[in-house]
């Protein structure tokens, strides 16, 4: 076992057994006398590798075929700029919601690229809410609608999936992806930065409607232009291939685990307990709207913010729990709880908070 309960928004935990099988596997990959990290990404045993976690990627969402699976590099930062090169002209107009910080990145990022029409923003009542379908005032001519289903630092998840018409969808879904079952067909675009609960950090995964592919402008950079990579199979120059093997073998978990129903299931389970802890107590408090809040990122703040060094240090020192610190742009605590943080880590957490409200309360 790695001996720390890590918490970190990302790179986040892996599953143990994933790390285990990797360790395992580190000098002999499936005894061809080399380890991932040192074969070539043309080579059968990595294309067998790479093809696998893909069909695997479909299995456990249930993937349309009309759907390509990219893997790419640069973070879902990188795809603030490859989402409206691709997507949209110089000219073209874009939706997009803010709901709190990545939101805003993805916005500015596009403002250079395309004209953007904020229709609905939360920025006004500190980003602790969603605005309701009804509070969208969407563009019919738009080339697409961007928001981000989970905002990793405000701790602000939307409890449904917005309809954007005849307009493809575009989700940021770094921190929240396979965190639920997902209907794919809703989305035109869907991208995700890795290391939160996908793999390790270096791999981009994005999944597009083949429809829209082959819009990019003639000046689009090739590794920015999604219908090359597309057709090069994600090999159109070396690809992370170590954080794929990763990233397939946290597929291959996830489909042991019985795949994404199971692991909502947990994942309600998880932060309903830890969102109870926190409302139960007169002590730790989070603000966002109880039907908005994030069942991946947790943020709490501490009635006496003055005993937050206190409590991050005990947490570490006698816990062994890391990374609690929340984002300076909100303060406080933040627990993040992605697929692989096990429900009795959360207790352990839980039990900590518990004594500590006695203690210093
Ligand atoms: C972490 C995160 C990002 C940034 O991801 P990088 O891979 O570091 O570029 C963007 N959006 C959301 C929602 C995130 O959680």
């Amino acid at each position: 076992m790695t001996n720390k309960i890590n918490f970190s928004a990302g790179p986040a935990m892996l599953p143990h057994e994933v790390l285990l099988q990797a360790q395992q596997e580190m000098l002999d990959w499936n005894g061809s006398g080399l380890s991932v990290m040192e074969m070539s990404h043309r080579g059968k045993e990595f294309t067998s590798i790479a093809v696998e976690a893909e069909q695997n990627l479909r299995e456990i969402t249930d993937m349309p075929e009309s759907y390509k699976v990219l893997f790419l590099q640069g973070g879902a930062s990188a795809q603030f700029a490859l989402v409206p090169l691709n997507l949209a002209g110089d000219n073209d107009l874009t939706n997009y919601i803010n709901t709190g910080s990545w939101s805003k990145k993805a916005i500015s990022e596009a403002q250079r690229l395309c004209e953007v029409n904020v229709v609905a923003s939360t920025e006004a009542t500190g980003f602790t809410s969603v605005p309701g379908q009804d509070e969208l005032q969407l563009d019919a001519d738009a080339a697409y609608l961007h928001y981000t289903p989970n905002e990793t630092i405000g701790g602000v998840e939307f409890p449904y999936i917005p309809d954007a018409g005849s307009v493809p969808l575009v989700a940021d879904m770094s921190s929240n992806i396979l965190s639920k079952p997902l209907d794919i067909s809703r989305f035109g675009l869907i991208y995700a930065g890795a290391q939160k609960n996908i793999g390790s950090a270096g791999l981009t995964v994005v999944i597009v409607r083949e429809s829209l592919l082959g819009m990019a402008s003639s000046k689009t950079p090739s590794m920015a232009n999604y219908d090359i990579i597309a057709k090069a199979q994600s090999m159109y120059n070396t690809p992370p291939t170590y954080a794929i093997y990763i990233a397939g073998l946290v597929f291959k978990w996830i489909k042991n685990q019985g795949g994404l129903k199971v692991i909502e299931a947990l994942n309600i389970k998880k932060s309903g307990k830890l969102y109870q802890c926190i409302d139960e107590s007169g002590f730790y408090s989070n603000p966002v709207a109880i039907n908005c809040r994030s069942r991946m990122n947790v943020p709490f703040t501490l009635a006496n913010p003055e005993l937050d060094i206190v409590f991050l240090q005990q947490v570490e020192q006698e816990a062994g729990m890391i990374a609690l610190k929340g984002h300076r742009s909100v303060g406080g605590m933040r627990a993040s709880i992605y697929n692989a943080m096990p429900e009795e880590s959360i207790d352990t957490l839980i039990s900590f908070m518990q004594e500590f409200e006695r203690t210093h309360g």
